[in-house]
């Protein structure tokens, strides 16, 4: 980890504002490696260095876990040259951890993504042999029948002559507009609208709200974010 100054690290840590925590190192003092600092311009490396504030031991997290419904119009990358990215969408103190989007949405698909530092749960997550269930819901046009549900079981051939692996759609309202679920143990490229076109509809609006046992808090706004908590995070492990 990157050389941070003192304040921003206690900052990002939970220990005040950025204006709260200088007063604090000043007034009481941090120790570095058992040197008392009243400057908290130092920088510190928060992973190696033992730092002490208030007499306890700071406990640097060094994963970090974000629960994402991602906004339309965004890309789920850590960066791209045109389009604001999902990690664009983080405050600093979250963003300093370098969290990357676990696989990936279309730029016009809504919902919940994961956001981590974390390799090994993100590798997992993606792992083709996991078959990590993936739930979104969609709308469609065109009137999404029951032939359409037992097409979708036994797998439909996507243009590329790829049979899909048996997925379960659910019918909540078929209509001129049809209203569906769709849970997915495989992440191909635009799968969920790639196998609609296979069965001649076309997918008009699409959000996941669910990977593996974690569902999309329904409480975030397109946009917004929040840590996951311990039982999430354990529940994915
Ligand atoms: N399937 C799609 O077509 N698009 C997504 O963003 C996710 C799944």
């Amino acid at each position: 980890m990157a050389r941070e100054r003192l304040d921003k690290v206690l900052a990002n840590m939970g220990y005040g504002t950025r204006k709260e925590v200088k007063k604090l190192v000043k007034d009481e003092g941090v120790t570095v490696n058992g040197v008392l600092i009243r400057d908290s311009s130092m920088h510190v490396d928060p992973e190696k260095d033992v730092i002490v504030v208030s007499g306890e031991e700071l406990f640097y997290r060094k994963y970090i876990y974000l629960m994402m419904n991602k906004p339309q119009g965004v890309i789920s990358a850590t960066e791209d040259d045109y389009d604001e990215t999902v990690v664009d969408l983080l405050e600093p103190e979250h963003s300093l951890f370098k969290p990357a989007p676990v696989g990936r949405l279309d730029k016009d698909t809504e919902g919940l993504l994961l956001l981590t530092n974390d390799g090994e749960l993100n590798h997992m997550l993606l792992s083709p042999r996991r078959h990590v269930p993936k739930k979104y819901y969609a709308r469609i046009h065109g009137k999404v029948t029951e032939d359409d549900v037992k097409k979708f079981q036994r797998g439909v051939i996507l243009d590329d002559g790829y049979r899909t692996m048996p997925s379960e759609l659910i019918i909540l309202n078929s209509d001129e507009i049809s209203e569906i679920e769709v849970v997915l143990y495989e992440g191909k490229y635009h799968q969920v609208k790639r196998m609609f076109e296979a069965v001649g509809k076309k997918v008009v609006y699409l959000k996941r709200i669910e990977i593996g046992p974690l569902k999309l808090d329904e409480s975030l706004l397109p946009g917004e974010y929040r840590e996951l908590t311990d039982d999430e995070i354990d529940m994915l492990k």
